[in-house]
């Protein structure tokens, strides 16, 4: 048998949380974003379930090419646009919509032979610099692109920095909204600003916001973009990953026993612990501390100890009936309908979602359900 961890990627959830960013967002079309492999999901385990967006928004021009593979005939977005004059050449023969956001990119165009009429997303640095025109910058670039027989349109977008911003904090999305509108109000072309953040919090009620396009990626794969605000449930988003494994020992512990290396977990009294066939080398983060919570057999639980490369170890007392062989849900959907929100793994580990299901290692088969 092989060692007992695998990954599964739920294609019904990722259906699931694309409806939940149509809904926040009626009327716009929805780029479902799928770069770093689909947030470590993989593109082609990812695509079914959402297939039924309007477009694909990723960075790797070789990203672009597997979903052309896999049939996808709609529009593919460049987030970075092109890196050099040639990847244009892949943008023509892919009909690949791609980001401008400096100069040379506008020189390589002028420059770009071609039939394809160009999809041109002209992006702002509306305050979080790193990449974009600024402000006044931005009125020029778009009139030299206009005056481009090789394009065919103009989108006009930024990317909002604190859209995940704590309710009533000095941080927010106001600065940006108001620095976007007031340099283009009277340029013409569709508007795209939300990521999921601001698809969930704001595009509901502010279609200026909203715009044309919106560009969700955290919230398609279940992990809440302002977390601890808002948890997964309380947007009704559902896990798209799971990483599960099987106790493959169970410890019997007395007092001042110690689990691990460093011995940093010291038993105050007698208790049960299992060992899980899970450790940094899959991914999980070593930063996770104990007290991290994981299911055993769906019963919510604790891990002790410090994590090491292979194994981590739960505390069985929640789950007395536990044994070798155990199901052990490091995050996502669990047996019994349980789930483990990979946020809460996260924040244990002093991170993010988007950190963990990017990390899962390739030596975790992943499967498609
Ligand atoms: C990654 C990215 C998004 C999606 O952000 P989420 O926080 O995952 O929703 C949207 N727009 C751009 C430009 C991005 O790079």
């Amino acid at each position: 048998m092989p060692r007992p961890i695998e990954a599964w990627v739920h294609a019904d959830a990722l259906a699931h949380n694309l409806n939940c960013a149509r809904r926040h967002a009626p009327d716009a079309k929805v780029w479902a974003v799928v770069k770093a492999n689909a947030y470590g999901h993989g593109i082609e385990r990812a695509y079914p379930g959402l297939q039924s967006a309007d477009g694909f928004a990723l960075l790797d021009l070789a990203e672009a090419e597997r979903i052309r593979a896999l049939g996808w005939r709609g529009p593919i977005l460049l987030l970075e646009g092109c890196f050099e004059a040639r990847d244009l050449e892949l943008c023509s023969r892919l009909n690949l919509w791609h980001t401008v956001h400096h100069e040379a990119q506008i020189d390589w165009l002028a420059t770009h032979k071609t039939t394809w009429p160009h999809h041109v997303y002209l992006k702002m640095n509306s305050g979080m610099n790193r990449l974009g025109f600024t402000p006044s910058a931005f009125r020029h670039a778009w009139q030299r692109l206009s005056g481009l027989t090789q394009v065919e349109s103009i989108t006009l977008t930024t990317h909002l920095s604190d859209a995940d911003a704590a309710p009533g904090s000095a941080r927010g999305i106001a600065h940006q909204l108001a620095v976007f509108d007031a340099a283009t109000h009277d340029l013409a072309g569709e508007r795209s600003l939300c990521n999921s953040a601001a698809t969930l919090r704001y595009a509901p009620d502010q279609a200026t916001l909203r715009g044309d396009w919106v560009r969700p990626g955290i919230m398609l794969y279940g992990s809440s973009p302002d977390f601890p605000h808002h948890t997964i449930s309380q947007w009704a988003l559902q896990p798209t990953m799971t990483l599960r494994s099987q106790l493959i020992a169970t410890q019997q512990l007395q007092a001042g026993d110690t689990v691990g290396y460093g011995s940093s977990f010291v038993a105050d009294g007698p208790m049960r612990i299992g060992i899980v066939a899970c450790g940094y080398a899959d991914g999980y983060p070593r930063h996770a501390g104990t007290g991290t919570p994981v299911l055993v057999n769906g019963v919510r639980t604790r891990t002790v100890g410090r994590v090491s490369m292979d194994m981590l170890a739960a505390d069985l007392t929640p789950v007395p009936e536990a044994g070798i062989g155990s199901e052990v849900t490091l995050w996502g959907r669990g047996p019994h309908g349980a789930v483990m929100p990979i946020d809460e793994v996260a924040q244990a580990a002093g991170t993010i979602g988007y950190e963990l299901m990017c990390a899962v290692a390739p030596r975790v088969p992943m499967h498609s359900a």
